[in-house]
């Protein structure tokens, strides 16, 4: 079963907490897994499904798009699930952890991605374990 509310709310910051339970976006270039180059993992920090791999991740330069960690590719397809999101009278696409249904970010096509697409991910909604000499 799935924590409730409460669980969520000892187990996350609260700002974590506004992330991932209420779909709310941290101020740009705020994260501090915004500039992280080290190699490893990035996983759900409410439950520790791995989301991205560091290889996926880059930097993109696009307008409004900038600001947040930014990945080409999810680590596994399975890893998240894609949610049409028309919110703020905006067409976008959430990404929610596929295990724990926590909102990580948007899906944004982007011509600076390496793969064309653009996971705009809220950095205080992933955790990074570094894996040295991966
Ligand atoms: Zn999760």
């Amino acid at each position: 079963m799935q924590p409730g509310d409460e669980e969520w709310k000892q187990k996350l910051t609260p700002e974590q907490y506004h992330v991932l339970r209420e779909k709310g976006t941290e101020p740009p270039f705020s994260g501090k897994l915004l500039a992280n180059r080290d190699t490893g993992e990035y996983a759900c920090a409410a439950c520790g499904n791995v989301i991205f791999k560091s290889d996926a991740k880059y930097e993109s330069s696009t307008p409004g798009l900038s600001g947040w960690p930014s990945f080409a590719e999810v680590a596994a397809s399975d890893a998240v699930k894609l949610v049409p999101d028309n919110s703020w009278g905006m067409d976008r696409t959430e990404v929610v952890c596929k295990n724990c249904g926590g909102h990580l970010g948007h899906l944004f096509d982007d011509p600076d991605s390496p793969s064309g697409k653009h996971y705009c991910i809220n950095s205080c909604a992933l955790d990074f374990a570094s894996k040295k000499n991966a």
